[in-house]
């Protein structure tokens, strides 16, 4: 049997975690504040934005949301993002992609005081990490895939982890946690030659290429954990991941679902590194 890890309510234990930080916080006279930066009107970007909204309003985090007028370019978006680094208000911010055409992550990330970089957007948290330092948030997806792992009871020390994407907000990242947990792993990416094979050597699977139910049984091992991070539209109007839950089932010990795996744990997550920076702020 395979067991479907219950991302939902891993987030909401995590919530329950944040709340108490953060009404600590509030009864010594700090807000917890998070700020997040809206370039674009995309649709599927104000959903996201609106879940923010609702996990921050139920862990006592004061968010607030700033629309930018279009075109949002490179310019306007890194002078919101370092206003807001400068203001003494607010511990967190994120800047909300999709970015308008033309402006990478990279370019306007790096105006995000790295302190207050609670999605790992600023590339010198990246090297932070890569470093092994404190000090700096790692991108909240890659977070909440340790933090499945961690809750889980996943051993990660000596075992091999298989990271499939290479993207800097999911895949990097998240290989340099595992890497930090002493896994083996490898990361692979769409040039990967015989991918099926190199991912059956994985114990933990990570699943991070945006290709919807890509995943199948000739790509896992008995017994190994596979973490789905892949969020694909359907054309019903619902979201599959990138693995095929049905054909991995019997095969992996456990699976991540899509929708209720990943996704509400990365929401949870951008909320403890919200709290967790204003707690830093204060010592
Ligand atoms: P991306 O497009 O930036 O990167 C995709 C990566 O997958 C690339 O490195 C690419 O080389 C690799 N890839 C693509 N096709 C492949 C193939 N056929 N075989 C092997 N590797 C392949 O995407 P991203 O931003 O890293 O996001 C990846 C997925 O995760 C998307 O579905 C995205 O929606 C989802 N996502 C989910 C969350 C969450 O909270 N659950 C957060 C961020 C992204």
């Amino acid at each position: 049997m395979t067991h479907v890890i219950d991302g939902k309510a891993i987030a909401a234990a995590m919530r329950e975690q944040t709340a108490r930080s953060a009404a600590l916080l509030r009864e010594r006279g700090v807000i917890p504040a998070l700020a997040v930066v809206v370039p674009t009107g995309d649709e599927s970007a104000a959903w996201y934005v609106r879940s923010i909204e609702r996990a921050a309003g139920a862990a006592g985090i004061d968010c607030r949301i700033h629309r930018l007028p279009p075109p949002g370019g490179r310019l306007l978006i890194a002078d919101k993002l370092a206003e807001l680094s400068a203001d003494p208000a607010v511990h967190g911010i994120i800047c909300q992609s999709p970015l308008p055409e033309g402006v990478e992550l990279a370019a306007v990330g790096s105006s995000i005081a790295v302190h207050k970089d609670v999605d790992g957007a600023n590339p010198a948290s990246l090297g932070i990490l890569a470093a092994g330092l404190p000090g700096a948030f790692p991108p909240a997806t890659a977070a909440a895939v340790m933090e499945i792992l961690r809750r889980e009871d996943v051993p990660l020390r000596g075992r091999r982890a298989v990271v499939v994407g290479r993207s800097t907000v999911v895949g990097k990242p998240t290989a340099l946690l595992l890497l930090a947990e002493h896994a083996t792993v490898t990361i692979c990416h769409s040039r990967t030659r015989g991918l099926p094979g190199v991912c059956r050597e994985a114990d933990v699977l990570v699943v991070a290429a945006g290709k919807p139910e890509m995943v199948n049984a000739s790509y896992v091992a008995p017994g190994a954990v596979v973490i789905d991070v892949g969020i694909n539209p359907t054309r019903g109007g619902g979201v599959v991941g990138d693995a095929d839950t049905g054909a991995i089932a019997g095969i992996a010990a456990a699976i991540t679902p899509v929708p209720g795996g990943v996704g509400p744990v990365t929401t949870a997550q951008l909320m403890d590194h919200t709290v967790r920076a204003a707690l830093s702020e204060r010592c």
